[in-house]
């Protein structure tokens, strides 16, 4: 089926919202954890999220795939966070194939990385050269096969479960995330969903989603490190029993654990942590698992009757040359295919870039992807939803606030919907970065690649480096809009 949305000119193919009724005491949850950490001496390990060629030289603490799965009726759905700065599409539906030959059980499968800015390079951009891959196949083949083996381990985990959920939305929490560009809207929302076993009473599993990019070590270390996620798990497994998994949310534009807004008192010594320090990470992390333990303490215990699961594979046009010349150049080790009318376009070229010479450029239109969307309900009530985004989503357009200022491409681009108007329950949950990472997810009417900056700034922002252009939002919010209405 082909669609042409107004100007996004993305091809959709929705799968429908199904619905699954299931008997009110029908919760089942189980949970499992794996280490995941590269053997830094074993081959060169280039950590992602920075500069080229920072190669591990240690591994302070132990980098986790972290499973939850969820029965509800003769649904399966596993959501496993990996502390892993992105995985593409490829990966995940290799991962997904896995699960499926040895549990076919699982219904539904998320991967979402945590986004961390110390482990190794799991997208290939951060290798010893600009053209030279900083991914391992060998530890990727191994990582696969661990993270499938742990979302198996989890469905068969599955035990009768009751759930609570909770949530923090205190504007306060806005001042955990700095925000590095205009228009300074956040996404401070803490959600939590708390499982216990029925039979002992005893935790299986917290699933907590927080937006804030884990890079609280910074740039220079070099020792492999999950960051702030590696001490928000440990409080909260420690102080309320069971797995912790963190899902990252909305964090383009990009709200971090560092800078100096994010001021966090160390008691010991009653000066601030300062940023790219162990300390930071620790307190940051133990922050948010205290805010973790809060939200449940206060939390409502729900029971779940039926679901409905909607999912569009959308394909967002690429604009961004720096993609198109990383793909054909095999820096993402043949991940990230592009595609022309639906269909997959291998099209290489030979052009000349400024500064690197002849190279290898890719010229398929678009990207492919998906998104997803759940709702969970008590009756006919709306309890709990999970939406999926497929990168790093700029916080306006989950809450609203999109802003017009000088100096943009597309000044009188058209708003995009905000997610959250459109939600319906108390419990949103957004998972960034989930089953694929394309990059920031950007306002088309804040895009800003060309001079002069927006507001005028003598240079350019950060973000569209990295992004794969200005109608992403657009494809991305639209098809969740669409399945979020049930239209
Ligand atoms: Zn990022």
């Amino acid at each position: 089926m082909r669609q042409i949305l107004n100007t996004w000119l993305a091809l959709i193919l929705f799968i429908p919202a199904v619905a699954f009724p299931a008997p009110a005491t029908a919760l089942r949850a189980g949970a499992a954890k794996t280490v995941i950490t590269p053997d830094v001496h074993a081959a060169p390990v280039y950590m992602a999220g920075y500069g080229q060629n920072r190669a591990a030289t240690g591994v302070h603490d132990d980098l986790y795939a972290r499973c939850l799965a969820l029965g509800v009726g003769n649904q399966t759905i596993v959501v496993c966070a990996v502390d892993l700065i992105g995985l593409f599409y490829d990966d995940v539906l290799k991962i997904r194939e896995r699960v499926k030959d040895q549990a076919p059980e699982v219904t539904h499968l998320i991967v979402a990385s945590t986004h961390d800015h110390e482990g190794p390079d799991t997208m290939g951009l951060w290798g010893p050269s600009p053209l030279q891959s900083g991914i391992d196949e060998k530890y990727m083949t191994w990582l696969r096969e661990r993270i499938s083996q742990t979302a198996v381990q989890a469905a068969r985990a599955m035990e009768p479960a009751r759930l609570t959920l909770g949530r923090d939305d205190h504007p306060l929490l806005a001042m955990l995330q700095s925000d590095s560009r205009p228009p300074y809207v956040k996404d401070p929302y803490l959600f939590v969903m708390h499982l216990t076993s029925i039979a002992t009473g005893s935790t299986i599993a917290d699933l907590i989603n927080w937006s804030d990019h884990p890079e609280t070590l910074g740039g220079k270390n070099t020792e492999i490190t999950a960051d702030y996620p590696r001490w928000l798990c440990q409080y909260v497994e420690s102080h309320l029993g069971g797995t912790a998994i963190f899902v990252n949310g909305s964090i383009g534009g990009l709200l971090s654990s560092n800078g100096p807004s994010v001021a966090l008192q160390d008691p010991q010594t009653g000066a601030v942590a300062a940023d790219n320090t162990w300390r930071k990470a620790e307190l940051f992390g133990n922050l948010i698992g205290e805010l973790t333990e809060r939200a449940v303490k206060g939390g409502e215990a729900v029971t779940l009757d039926s679901s409905t699961f909607a999912q569009a594979t959308i394909f967002p046009p690429l604009h961004n040359d720096r993609f198109r010349i990383a793909g054909a150049n095999g820096i993402f080790g043949g991940r990230k295919p592009l595609y022309t009318d639906g269909g997959l376009d291998p099209s290489v070229v030979e052009k000349d870039i400024p500064g690197m010479g002849k190279l290898k450029f890719a010229t398929g239109e678009a990207l492919k992807t998906e998104v997803s969307y759940f709702k969970f309900l008590s009756g006919s009530r709306p309890v709990m939803e999970i939406v999926t985004v497929p990168g790093e989503i700029y916080p306006e357009l989950v809450n609203g606030g999109i802003a017009r200022y000088p100096g943009a491409d597309y000044p009188d681009a058209p708003f995009e919907p905000a997610l959250r108007e459109h939600l319906r329950s108390r419990y949103q949950f957004i998972f960034g970065l989930a089953n694929d990472e394309i990059g920031y997810i950007i306002p088309k009417a804040e895009y800003d690649d060309q001079p002069p900056w927006l507001l005028n700034r003598p240079e350019r922002w950060y973000g569209e480096v990295n992004s794969a252009g200005p109608d992403v939002a657009g494809v991305i919010t639209t098809a969740l809009v669409r399945l979020i209405d049930g239209e």
